[in-house]
């Protein structure tokens, strides 16, 4: 089996949650990992030091990936600090429970930016690098919500179908690249986007129970390590949704 020496992957969001779950996997699979965040320092800090405690190299960045200029300077400070990214794992993400007759404009605009066109950014911006390289690995964090409607609501939802459309489009054309770009559909996470929503219940799961964020940052390490799978949507969800 290969595993990732001398890679370096950028998690977005990897502050907490799967993120945080799937950076720390990485970082034992041999990879070199920068941790993105939007407010809580201190939590990519001690997800910094978990990583370097594994005699991995580290480094955490504060900024909001759905906006172009943060996301350009996100990139440039993880390529200086350590090297061009060859793993992205595209999994910053808001949830808000919301019926579609409450959803704000403004609401809507807010998860679809943070959701799905935050992807299209941070892609845009390392995937030149990667084809110069000839070697990458995009993982974009979809849901069960793309598959089922999930437990969020319709903005949600729609975020995380559009995330499994760029996979595809992604995936097809740097296919000749040496670059794969697949999607994991989760549910339901023991995070804190899901204590803190009160439709999360583990009775929707047909095993009936909450997953872990292990059970997510598995499959990352798989995708992230195999050479022949591209444009798939791997779903991880207690057998909520069957392919
Ligand atoms: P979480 O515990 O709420 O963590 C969210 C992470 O995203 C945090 O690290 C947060 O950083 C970061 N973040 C949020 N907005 C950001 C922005 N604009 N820019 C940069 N970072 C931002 O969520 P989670 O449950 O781990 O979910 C991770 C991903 O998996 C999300 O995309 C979610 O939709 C998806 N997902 C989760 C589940 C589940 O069951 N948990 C199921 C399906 C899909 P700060 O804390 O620093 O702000």
């Amino acid at each position: 089996m290969p595993d990732l020496k001398n890679r370096v992957a950028l998690v977005t969001g990897g502050s907490r949650g799967i993120g945080a779950g799937i950076a720390v996997a990485l970082a034992r699979a041999g990879a070199e990992v920068a941790i993105n965040y939007r407010k809580r320092a201190d939590s990519a800090e001690a997800v910094c030091a978990e990583i370097v405690e594994l005699g991995r190299k580290s480094f955490h960045v504060k900024a909001d990936v759905s906006v172009a200029a943060e996301v350009e300077r996100m990139v440039a400070e993880v390529e200086a600090n350590l090297g061009p990214v060859d793993i992205l794992i595209n999994n910053a993400g808001i949830a808000q429970p919301r019926k579609l007759e409450e959803i704000t404009e403004l609401e809507w605009d807010e998860v679809l930016t943070v959701n799905l066109k935050s992807v299209f950014l941070v892609t845009q911006a390392v995937i030149g690098g990667m084809r110069k390289r000839g070697w990458g690995r995009i993982i974009n964090i979809s849901s069960v919500a793309a598959q089922t409607g999930g437990a969020v609501g319709p903005h949600y939802a729609a975020s995380k179908a559009g995330m499994i459309g760029l996979t595809h489009s992604c995936a097809l054309n740097y296919v000749r690249d040496g670059i794969t770009v697949n999607a994991i559909a989760p549910a339901l996470i023991e995070t804190e986007m899901v204590t803190s929503n009160m439709n999360a219940e583990p009775s929707l799961i047909p095993m009936g129970h909450f997953g872990s964020v292990d059970d997510v940052a598995s499959v990352a390490v798989m995708l992230a390590m195999n050479d022949y799978m591209t444009g798939q949507t791997v779903s991880v969800n207690g057998g909520w949704y069957m392919t």
